[in-house]
């Protein structure tokens, strides 16, 4: 029987605030490894099945309901509901399809660079400006404004990121009709592309 409503996890649970509080201090790795331990109860793993796959079939037919079903259909190949994104971390593939998503993701497509002229008086980045990773190192969190996007021009880690799109597990292609929406001047996200990186001016 085919049905086209996807499994949603129930957030009723009965496990106790200690258990839930384990599951919450957990590693990833920790809890994968818990998960899969489980499934040597085959009506435990059916429910984690339930939970983490979804009928490639349904998925690709949730936006086209007024479809009428093949006549036969071959074996249901089932899909990972749960993928990651390239931009920001994991989504829900159900989810990220359904109208209202469009926007889902917010991300720079370039890159965090420091502005060199801003550390004149530090050594360390006056001897080698590429020496300094912007990933770890401190100045970037204490000196937001000594770093760029190049992508938008914008100052430090914690500013508006200038994409949003739907969550993608490919770098997206801007030919390829995926939507794409741009940080516009005001601070709210438009369809145009009107960023300005700076292009290294130092005129503010
Ligand atoms: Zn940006
Ligand atoms: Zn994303």
């Amino acid at each position: 029987m085919v049905t086209t409503t996807v499994n949603d996890l129930d957030p009723r649970v009965t496990a106790g605030p200690e258990l839930l509080n384990a599951i919450a201090s957990a590693q990833a790795s920790t809890l994968r490894s818990v998960l899969i331990y489980l499934c040597k109860d085959p009506s435990t793993a059916s429910q984690i099945e339930q939970a983490m796959l979804v009928s490639n079939y349904e998925f690709q037919n949730q936006n086209t309901s007024t479809n009428t079903y093949p006549k036969k259909r071959k074996h249901d190949d089932k899909i990972s509901r749960f993928a990651r994104c390239v931009n920001c971390k994991d989504f829900d593939v159900v989810l990220n399809e359904k109208p209202g998503k469009e926007q889902a993701c917010v991300y720079h497509d370039g890159i965090l660079e420091i502005d060199a002229d801003f550390f004149v008086d530090d050594d360390d980045v006056s001897a080698d400006p590429y020496s300094i990773d912007v990933n770890t190192d401190w100045r970037v969190k204490e000196f937001p404004e000594g770093f760029k996007w190049n992508c938008c021009g914008q100052y430090g880690r914690k500013v508006k990121p200038c994409i949003r799109s739907r969550h993608s597990q490919t770098v997206v292609n801007y030919e390829s009709g995926f939507n794409i929406w741009y940080l516009g001047k005001d601070g709210t996200y438009v369809t145009v592309d009107s960023r300005d990186p700076g292009d290294g001016s130092d005129e503010t």
